[in-house]
Order: structure tokens, then C-alpha cells, then sequence
């Protein structure tokens, strides 16, 4: 018997080693991962560079408390600010915490507490983040939701309009949805996100947790439209598979978020933040971000040459290294498939197989994929 919480479905492998974007199990048995420890490992396995920096602060200095000054917390702030075009930074420990941390501060500034979210998004599993998720299965069973939090359908202007008012603190979205099954946000939309933002004086959050850090091709996918977002949160690809989370937002908020108003023991800890750095610099690099558009387009590309007659496809999309392939029936029974083939990916909601391979995957490690992928439809569409 097992002496963990039973919280996860669990796969039947157990990796012991990884580097790039290659992982191997205790068997022995060479997987190309296409799942990235879910969207952290933006870099791939133990890249050199981070390992580097996290080994040389290993040696210097593990944690001295938020009582101290920190050199490494200012290089980490200023990289993530002169990315995103945000002000200020604040370092916590995970996803949630960031968005935990925009909602508070949302709340605290705007002296509102509504927060419009939309349905099938995800933002976490704290009580204030499990409510601002729209996905009743997050929900149940947990008793009352922290109040305020209302949801509305993605991408419909109508809904939104009529949700937000003169009491609402804060408007949340993911660019493109990643839990609820790679759904991106439409152009439209955010023309009216942001107008009823001016109207309304609400915030805009926008949670790149899962698309942040280069992933889509921009260093956020907010960057891929005319949007300037108040908040941001950041974590997953943030260290590299080391747990630091990010809350990013303008200078007029830094006045309601001074000391004593919000903190954590670990947020900001100097190894975590030596990673990353080491991946911020790596991501900022000349040309690194238009070869993850580059590689993004061979992708979906090759998905689409590949599937493009199967019968079980319904719609593939995505931008950058984050790829949805929404098929007509359940997705999970595929995963096992790839996994005999030596592939790993994930699913997204039940229908949609979600690929989010390391940004420095190799141009061969692509055609790989998009080729077991493509075999395994394939067949479906000859026997017709
Ligand atoms: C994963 C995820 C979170 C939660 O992050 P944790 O680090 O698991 O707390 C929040 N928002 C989005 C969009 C995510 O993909």
C-alpha cells in the first residue's frame, strides 16, 4: 500500500533520468517527453545553464528570510519586468499563489471584491484560486466558496459585458486556456476586456502560469496582442521545475501591497530564484523566442500534413509549443498508445491531446513526434 494521498491518477512509468527533451524510466525504455513536467520544463531536462546557476548557489547560500535584502530577487524582478513591461514583482512558491496573490492585491487596491472569471479556466487549487476556477469538478465537495467570484463563457462578449459592473475588482483570463483543453482567447474579446475595463475601473489579470515564459513564442501571450494587462502571474516555466511563482503588476498598485500586507517564507528563496534567472536570461536570448515560433509552426504543421483526413480529428491548434489536437472521442485511451511508442503527452479536458514539448526541442525530435502522432490516426483513416 501506497503511503501518499491518493490524489493522482498516476501513470504506470517511473522516470529516473532526463536531459533535453528525452526522459528514461527505471526500465530503461527512452521516451521523447512532450509534456514537460506539465508546461515547467520550458528549457527541457537539467539544461546545463540553469543547473550551473543552481549549483553555484547551492554553494553560496540556500535561504535567509524576506527580513534581508536580496541581490538575486532585484536581477530576477528586473528580467521579468523588462520582459512583461510590468513594474514590480512579487516571488512566491507556486501558480496558485501568484493568482492568490493578484486577487488579493485586485481586491485591496480597487477596495472591490468581485472577480469575473471564466468558465472552464484554471487557476489553481487554494480556496480563493479553486473558486475563481470555472470547473465545477475543482469545486465539489469542498462546502462554501469564498464569495464574490462569478463566471462567464469564454470569448463571449455579451456574457462579459453584463457581468462586470461598478463592484468589479478584477476581470481574470488565460490567453489560451490550458487545463480546459488549449482554447485561445479571441481578438475580439480583448478589445472588450479592455473597454470594460476603462468603464468599469476594473483590474485585468491576466494568468500566464501555463503560457508565460516563452511557451506561446512571446515571453507572455498577452505580447501577441494590443493589451496591457495590470496584473500578471507566472510560475510553472518560471524555474525550470524548481517551484517559484510570480506576481507581476503596474507601479500604481505597489502602494497597496507595502510591507506586512502580504508575504511568504519561501517566496523569492535564492536557489529557486538562481534558476530562474538563469532560464529568464536563456528565454531573452537573440532569437530564441522566434525559433520557438519557428518550431511551433513546423509542429502544427506536420500534425496537420499528418491528420490532416483522420476521421477522429476535429480541430488541431495552439501557438508557439502549446498544442492542442481535439479529437471526437475521449483522448486519454491515445496516451497510453504514445507512451508503448515512446512518446509522452497529455490530455486537456477529455477530448483534447495537449502537446507541450520543451522550447529547445529539436527540429528531429519534432518530426518524431508529429510522425507517432500522425501513425496512430493514420490507421484509422485507411481501414475507411
Ligand atoms: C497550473 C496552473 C495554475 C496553478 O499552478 P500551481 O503551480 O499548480 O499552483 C494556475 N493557472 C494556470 C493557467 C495553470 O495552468
Amino acid at each position: 500500500m501506497s503511503s501518499l494521498f491518493p490524489t493522482y491518477a498516476r501513470w504506470n512509468i517511473e522516470p529516473v533520468k532526463g536531459e533535453g527533451t528525452s526522459l528514461v524510466d527505471q526500465s530503461g525504455k527512452e521516451y521523447l517527453d512532450f509534456t514537460s513536467g506539465i508546461g515547467v520544463l520550458n528549457l527541457g531536462h537539467c539544461h546545463p545553464a540553469v543547473t550551473e546557476a543552481v549549483k553555484a548557489q547551492l554553494e553560496a547560500l540556500w535561504h535567509t528570510s524576506n527580513l534581508f535584502t536580496l541581490q538575486i530577487q532585484e536581477e530576477a524582478a528586473s528580467l521579468l519586468t523588462g520582459l512583461s513591461g510590468l513594474d514590480r514583482v512579487f516571488f512566491c512558491n507556486s501558480g496558485a499563489e501568484a493568482n492568490e496573490a493578484a486577487i488579493k492585491l485586485a481586491r485591496k487596491a480597487t477596495g472591490r471584491s468581485k472577480v469575473v472569471t471564466c468558465l472552464q479556466s484554471f487557476h489553481g487549487r487554494t480556496f480563493a484560486t479553486m473558486a475563481a476556477t470555472g470547473q465545477e469538478k475543482v469545486r465539489t465537495g469542498y462546502g462554501t466558496m469564498l464569495e464574490s467570484f462569478s463566471y462567464v463563457e469564454f470569448n463571449n462578449l455579451e456574457a462579459l459585458e453584463r457581468a462586470c459592473g461598478e463592484d468589479t475588482a478584477a476581470i481574470m483570463v488565460e490567453m489560451i486556456q490550458g487545463e480546459g483543453g488549449i482554447r485561445p482567447i479571441q481578438e475580439g474579446y480583448i478589445e472588450k476586456i479592455k473597454e470594460i475595463c476603462q468603464k468599469t475601473g476594473a483590474l485585468l489579470i491576466v494568468d500566464e502560469v501555463q503560457t508565460g515564459i516563452g511557451r506561446t513564442g512571446k515571453a507572455f501571450a498577452f505580447q501577441h496582442f494590443n493589451l496591457q494587462p495590470d496584473i500578471v502571474t507566472s510560475a510553472k516555466g518560471l524555474g525550470n521545475g524548481l517551484p517559484v511563482g510570480a506576481m507581476l503588476g503596474s507601479e500604481v498598485l505597489s502602494a497597496h501591497f507595502g510591507p506586512g500586507s502580504h508575504g511568504s517564507t519561501f517566496g523569492g528563496n535564492p536557489v529557486c530564484l538562481a534558476s530562474a534567472k538563469a532560464v529568464l536570461k536563456e528565454i531573452s536570448r537573440n532569437g530564441f523566442l522566434e525559433e520557438v515560433n519557428e518550431k511551433g509552426k513546423l509542429l502544427l504543421q506536420g500534425l496537420k500534413d499528418g491528420l490532416g483526413n483522420a476521421e477522429v480529428v476535429k480541430e488541431i491548434r495552439g501557438k508557439g509549443l502549446m498544442i492542442g489536437i481535439e479529437l471526437k472521442e475521449e483522448a486519454a485511451p491515445y496516451l497510453e498508445v504514445l507512451q508503448d511508442k515512446g512518446l509522452l503527452v497529455l490530455t486537456a479536458g477529455p477530448n483534447v491531446l495537449r502537446l507541450l514539448p520543451p522550447l529547445t526541442v529539436t527540429r528531429d525530435e519534432i518530426q518524431s513526434a508529429a510522425n507517432m502522432i500522425s501513425g496512430l490516426f493514420a490507421k484509422k483513416t485507411q481501414a475507411v
